[in-house]
């Protein structure tokens, strides 16, 4: 596939192979974009944002509902790019691109409700002759950086909101799943938004990252992905807008008063949900000392059920990591807890780049696992017997995105909702739950600033206040 500058499919000589992960067979190839290419993006996109910001409302509305629509009749090639460029299933790929339409609908749902309100200026002695208001304008030049796990979705949350704003976008997508992006591009395109205000520019983060990040044309970074590239990114920007999404291991708690068959169906789900490579998958699990035998046997029993194997396959429930360094990562991993002292209870092994869903336990403290995200199929059991130290616990590591509980006692769930350090706490769901409309994002290194297309909007435009000084 072409890139898109400034709304025009572009080749350049040099090419990156898109890969299938499961056999390492060629999908297709994008351009090695440079940092040129991304400078001259920019400079299509300032004059992008003289047209998307002279937008009226309506136009923006009707652009993202047809592409709506176009999505919905190309639903089944979209979830087979998802498949075939990423690790996720064909079923799991199904989903997200239902989750993307819905994410590009609410985005021009939300344009219409981008609204102001009344000052009371009168409320200030000697401003009582002031009345005004404010609204909303677009904040210009949006540079937008995703990551490979959803490789639609993602891309979908930063271009809806942008577009519903007004914004012009620059967007890089991950360079090992590109395809999805580029299509969801020409698809806005299609439904006619003004070329100049969309470019997305294929290549490796390391050669082009910079130039978009760097540029004093752009407004606002918005990026997804991992902790050691926003950090990256953080210190270079300068004054620059940002929106942070990040990584997490995410914990889930398990009560003795809980509907425990449910507890093990959603968290081997959450678990194991892309291959693991999820922002919100279960990692952590501590289960209550009165259940954690009979939860631990049930978890293992349905997690050996696990068909691993061709993502594009039906019946396959869980398909291979991204890359095989990751895969090797991942056992590395694994290997360095059970060498400092945990238990394998199921997985633990790979060919290629599937690797058998992995479940541990007597995790040590010192160990990668216990600490870091894996953003892989491993997950790891800790027996507790007091909710407020299963909190500490759960709180006792960098990252903060979502956490979970699963309780039948009201008490037990809101002492969990005012502990937990995260962006959302879940009462009998798993931690892998979102809705693409709710305020999304975490507290310490999992991120800064929330997204959700309301909220994403909210962050992407900015508060233009109106003052008429009255003579009486
Ligand atoms: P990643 O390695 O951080 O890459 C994310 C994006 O950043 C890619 O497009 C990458 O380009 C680009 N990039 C890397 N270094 C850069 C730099 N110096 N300057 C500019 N861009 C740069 O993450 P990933 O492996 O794709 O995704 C996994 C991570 O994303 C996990 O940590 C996961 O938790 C996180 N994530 C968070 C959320 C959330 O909403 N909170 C959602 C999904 C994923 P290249 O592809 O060319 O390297």
């Amino acid at each position: 596939m072409k890139m898109i500058m400034g709304g025009k499919p572009v080749d350049r000589p040099e090419t990156i192979d898109v890969i299938n992960p499961f056999d390492g067979s060629l999908v297709d190839t994008v351009p090695r974009g440079s940092a040129a290419d991304v400078k001259e993006a920019i400079a299509i996109a300032v004059k992008g944002y003289e047209i998307s910001r002279r937008l009226p409302a309506h136009k923006r509305i009707d652009i993202l509902l047809k592409a709506a629509a176009i999505m919905k009749e190309r639903h089944e090639e979209l979830a087979r790019t998802i498949a075939q460029e990423g690790s996720k299933t064909i079923r799991e790929a199904r989903g997200e691109t239902t989750r993307a339409i819905n994410t590009i609908t609410i985005s021009g749902e939300e344009a219409r409700r981008l609204d102001g309100e009344t000052i009371p200026f009168d409320s200030a002695p000697g401003a009582e002759n002031k009345v005004g208001y404010y609204y909303r304008f677009p904040i210009g030049i949006i540079g937008c950086i995703t990551p490979f796990n959803d490789p639609l979705n993602l891309v979908a949350h930063k271009l809806g909101p942008a577009i519903a704003g007004g914004n012009s976008v620059v967007l890089k997508p991950a360079t090992v799943t590109p395809l999805s992006a580029l299509l969801l591009g020409a698809i806005l395109l299609e439904a006619g938004l003004p070329g100049e205000c969309l470019s997305i520019i294929t290549g490796y983060g390391s050669e082009i990252g910079d130039a978009l990040v760097t540029d004093p044309r752009v407004r606002m970074i918005s990026f997804t992905g991992g902790v050691e590239a926003g950090e990256i990114i953080a210190s270079k920007m300068g004054m620059k807008k940002v929106g942070m999404e990040l990584g997490s291991n995410a914990p889930v708690i398990v009560m003795d008063d809980c509907d425990l068959p449910a507890a093990v169906a959603s968290c081997v789900s959450g678990a194991f949900w892309a291959v693991g490579q999820n922002c919100i998958g279960v990692q952590r699990l501590f289960v209550h000392e009165k259940v954690y035998d009979a939860f631990r046997d049930a978890f293992v029993a349905h997690t050996r059920k696990y068909k691993v194997g061709y993502q594009l396959d039906e019946d396959t429930d869980m398909g291979p990591m991204i890359e095989e360094k990751e895969a090797a990562r991942v056992i590395e991993w694994v290997r360095d807890a059970t060498d400092k002292g945990a238990t394998l209870l199921t997985g633990g092994t790979r060919e290629g780049t599937l690797v058998q869903p992995t479940v541990l336990e007597n995790m040590p403290d010192s160990a990668i696992l216990h600490t870091q995200e894996v953003f892989g199929p491993t997950v790891t059991l800790y027996r507790f017997s007091d909710l407020s130290q299963a909190i500490d616990q759960a709180n006792a590591v960098d990252y903060g995105l979502h956490g979970a509980i699963f309780t039948n006692d009201l008490n037990n769930a809101f002492l969990a909702i005012k502990e937990l350090d995260v962006g959302s706490v879940m009462v009998n769901e798993s931690t892998d739950f979102r809705v693409d409309l709710m305020p999304f994002g975490g507290v310490k290194k999992s991120g800064l600033g929330r997204e959700g297309i309301r909220f994403s909007l909210q962050e992407m435009t900015e508060p233009k206040v109106v003052c008429f000084n009255l003579r009486q």
